[in-house]
């Protein structure tokens, strides 16, 4: 039985004394959550202070972001040496928006997720298929190949701490949340292409994540999934009473 997961993505929201209002409002109100992970991942400015108020709760601290180099001349990148040292237990890696709007390809996520392992991390390793690719019937191609370029060279020992997130690109932040059984199939997909990568028994204690619209609405039947595992929350994750909501789906 795989634990679910529901990790806040905040993007580029809050100032830092709102995440730290935030971070200390979710501790009192989540408490002792022992049947579920929460991960939220504030932005970078925010981090130092969320880790230091989340610190004695059951609640994990991730990051949106990491380069793949351990330290050097790289003017404004933030390495996974840094974010383990201020205590964060995860790092979102290939979100869309970063392959998107900031050209991530398959390789240099891959070597995010390395870089990731090689510091602790656990990487929220994030795919999924455009409206476009959807439509031309291209899904399982481009999550296949996003799974198996992303996770090129990690040994068996380093697949344990990865958590995957699928999350189909047409249904982030636009309020259109993809059917629990069309969620469903793609996360059997993935375990399927890591069962292949990794063999048999390695999936079956990765959890997959779904993420894109998820709200306390619709969490429910995706959790009744049995490949879902959990989400990863953009939107929802901004406001304490929805975000509430979802984690005690
Ligand atoms: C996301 O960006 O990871 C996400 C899932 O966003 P939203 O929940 O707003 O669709």
């Amino acid at each position: 039985m795989i634990k679910p997961v529901i990790a806040a993505n905040w993007k580029m929201h809050k100032t830092v004394r709102e995440a730290v209002a935030f971070a200390a409002v979710i501790k009192e109100k989540l408490g002792n959550l022992g049947d579920r992970s929460v991960v939220i991942a504030p932005p970078f400015t925010a981090l130092s202070q969320v880790a230091e108020i989340i610190k004695d709760s059951m609640i994990d601290l991730a990051a949106q972001n990491v380069h793949d180099k351990a330290e050097g001349p790289y003017t404004g990148e933030i390495s996974g040496k840094m974010l383990a040292d201020i205590g964060c237990n995860y790092v979102i890696v290939g979100h869309s928006e970063r392959r998107i709007l900031f050209g991530e390809t398959d390789g240099f996520i891959n070597s995010k997720i390395l870089s990731c392992v090689q510091f602790g991390l656990k990487p929220i390793f994030c795919v999924g298929e455009t409206l476009p690719e959807r439509k031309a019937e291209k899904t399982f191609i481009v999550i296949e190949r996003q799974i198996k370029e992303g996770l090129k060279n990690l040994s068996d020992g380093d697949i344990r701490s990865v958590v995957c997130a699928y999350e189909p690109v047409w249904a982030i932040g636009t309020g259109q949340t993809a059917a629990p059984q069309q969620a469903q199939e793609v996360h059997a997909f993935i375990r399927g292409v890591m069962g292949k990568i990794f063999g048999r028994k390695i999936p079956n204690t990765i959890p997959i994540l779904y993420g894109g619209s998820v709200n306390h609405h619709n969490i429910r039947s995706l959790m009744a999934q049995p490949d879902v595992n959990g989400a990863l929350v953009g939107g929802a994750s901004l406001d304490i009473e929805n975000f509430t909501k979802v984690v005690q789906f």
